[in-house]
Parts: C-alpha cells; sequence; structure tokens
C-alpha cells in the first residue's frame, strides 16, 4: 500500500525552473543533471516496487529531521516486525569498491553510500524511537542502472543489483504481511514528519530581474504559447491547460523561487510575461492566497 508518493525535492524543482530560465553555471548544471539521473532512477525503483505488489506499506522519498539535522530516505517499507530502508544508486558504467571506499574509473573517489544510509539508518532509529516505536531496520543499497558494474573483491549485503531486484522485492510480496493499526500509524506520523518545504543552503544565487519571465511549459519546458480566451496551449508540444491553470502553476514557481520576496499583483504579472491582465492575476490571486493591504501596496501570502 503506497501510503506516500515521490515527488521532485526542492532542489530539483529550483533547479529545473532556473535551467529554463537562466544559462546556469557549470556546477549547477551538473547538479541539476544528477537530480535529473536520481529522480528517473528512483522512478524505475518505484516501477518495480508497484509490479511487486507488496501488503507493506510504502513511504517514498521522506525528508525528515532528528535533532536539527536533516536526513532523506529515498524509499522505506514498513512491514509487520521490521522496517526496509532503500537508498536508491542511479549509477551508471563502473566503479570500484575498495577499503570501503567508491572510485570512479578514472580513480576519483566518490561520496561513499554506505556511510550515508547508516547515517540514515542511525536517525530514523531514533526518530521512530522518539514516536514509540522499536523496530529492526534493514538498510539497501539499490544499484538501478542494469549497466553498472561495480568491480569488488569482498561482497557486501547491503549492496542490491537490479539483477537482484525482483527476487528481493518478490520474496517480500511472497510474506503478505498483514498490516495491522500500529504499523498504519507509524507510516502516517512519518508522512507528517516529512518538510515538503525543505531549502538545503547549497541553492545556487539568482535574482528576478535576471530570469526569462514567462509561463514555463510543464513538459517541454518552452515558454512559446498560443491562446484562445480560455485556453493556454504550449506552441513547441502541444500541452494544452486552461490559463487559470496555467498561471496558477506560475504563481507556485515564483512562490517556490522566491519565498521571501512580497507577492503583488505587478510581480506576478510580469513574471507571467506581462501577457495576462493584470485585472486576472488580481482575481487568481485574490482566490487563492491571503491578500493584505496596507497603505503602499497589496501582496499576497499562503492562506
Ligand atoms: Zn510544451
Amino acid at each position: 500500500m503506497l501510503l506516500k508518493e515521490r515527488t521532485k525535492s526542492v532542489t530539483h524543482r529550483i533547479l529545473e525552473s532556473l535551467n529554463y530560465r537562466m544559462n546556469l553555471p557549470d556546477e549547477e548544471k551538473i547538479k541539476y543533471e544528477n537530480q535529473l539521473k536520481g529522480f528517473a532512477g528512483e522512478k524505475q525503483f518505484d516501477v518495480c516496487m508497484s509490479r511487486s505488489h507488496q501488503s507493506c506499506l510504502i513511504l517514498n522519498d521522506l525528508v525528515l529531521t532528528h535533532r536539527d539535522t536533516v536526513f532523506q530516505i529515498d524509499s522505506l517499507l514498513i512491514t509487520t516486525d521490521a522496517v526496509y530502508l532503500y537508498e536508491v544508486k542511479n549509477y551508471a558504467s563502473s566503479y570500484f569498491y575498495r577499503e570501503e571506499s567508491f572510485f570512479t574509473e578514472s580513480g576519483y573517489k566518490i561520496l561513499n553510500p554506505l556511510r550515508q544510509i547508516d547515517r540514515s539508518v542511525t536517525f530514523l532509529y531514533n526518530v521512530m524511537l522518539s514516536l514509540g516505536y522499536r523496530l529492526p531496520i534493514h538498510p539497501l543499497i539499490v544499484f538501478i542502472d542494469p549497466e553498472f558494474n561495480l568491480y569488488s573483491l569482498l561482497p557486501n549485503k547491503l549492496f542490491l543489483f537490479s539483477n537482484q531486484l525482483p527476487k528481493h522485492l518478490n520474496t517480500l510480496s511472497d510474506q503478505n504481511f498483514s498490516i495491522t493499526d500500529k504499523q498504519v500509524e507509524l507510516g502516517k506520523k512519518l508522512k507528517a514528519l516529512h518538510n515538503e518545504n525543505y531549502r538545503p543552503d547549497n541553492l545556487p544565487i539568482y535574482h528576478f530581474d535576471q530570469l526569462q519571465k514567462g509561463i514555463l511549459c510543464p513538459i517541454c519546458f518552452s515558454t512559446s504559447y498560443r491562446d484562445t480566451r480560455q485556453t493556454y496551449f504550449c506552441a513547441a508540444c502541444g500541452h494544452k491547460e486552461t490559463i487559470i491553470s496555467a498561471i496558477e502553476r506560475s504563481i507556485v514557481e515564483f512562490r517556490l523561487l522566491f519565498p521571501e520576496s512580497l507577492m503583488t499583483t505587478n510581480r506576478i504579472y510580469q513574471w507571467c510575461g506581462a501577457i495576462y491582465s493584470k485585472e486576472r492575476i488580481r482575481v487568481i490571486l485574490k482566490k487563492n492566497y491571503h491578500r493584505h493591504l496596507s497603505r503602499q501596496m497589496t501582496y499576497y501570502s499562503e492562506k
């Protein structure tokens, strides 16, 4: 039973938006590509998981905090007597694993996923304990790309390669766990602790004036468009939606990129590329947000 769907992280969404609105510096571009690759790998993992028809509870992509430390879990599976914690790695090509470190073919050392998962296990154990649950955690690092090769002298029981994943998931689904209210309660409590607005402090620096304005297509990220009285069409891929929904999406994107900025009709009018009237934008802002009136200006915030 899927208790929490996977969503793109704040970093992923910000880099995505910036990538189509400015020239991202090379370093940020690489970060964006890594986000895309990681997300694609996690989605691939989700497909395998859903095909295996688990009777246990599944929570995808949790951002949790333990004593001011934020940690992220790719997938969590709650059974009757244990919790499985999956860290999905979408590494391509070949890597070497020796002396408990990971190296690329060209000899570069990469962040050790074993250390990363060890940290997540410790934090998750403590979070669950604080919620009143003392369950064993089984961590697994899933290498999802079938082309991935790991050269290693020693096998590691935490590694799960893409060809081993179906068997592992089938073994779990064969156990046909009967989930009790206690497990459901744990799942819901963990879901409630998920911080979907977590903003890491290594986000790129950008300013409103430097970004290309206009409504981005949610499919192909183009800003070229055609429209009728009520409908917005992407001129590049043909995606179609109401103008209201296109403006609403753009407002959400503005809030994501500029959470500290005052949201005024004029700002959103500019952000949407000055193609729809301020009156039309005001109506949408009034409907979805809380309106603040001051002598100098009117601005809007979350309801
Ligand atoms: Zn499009």
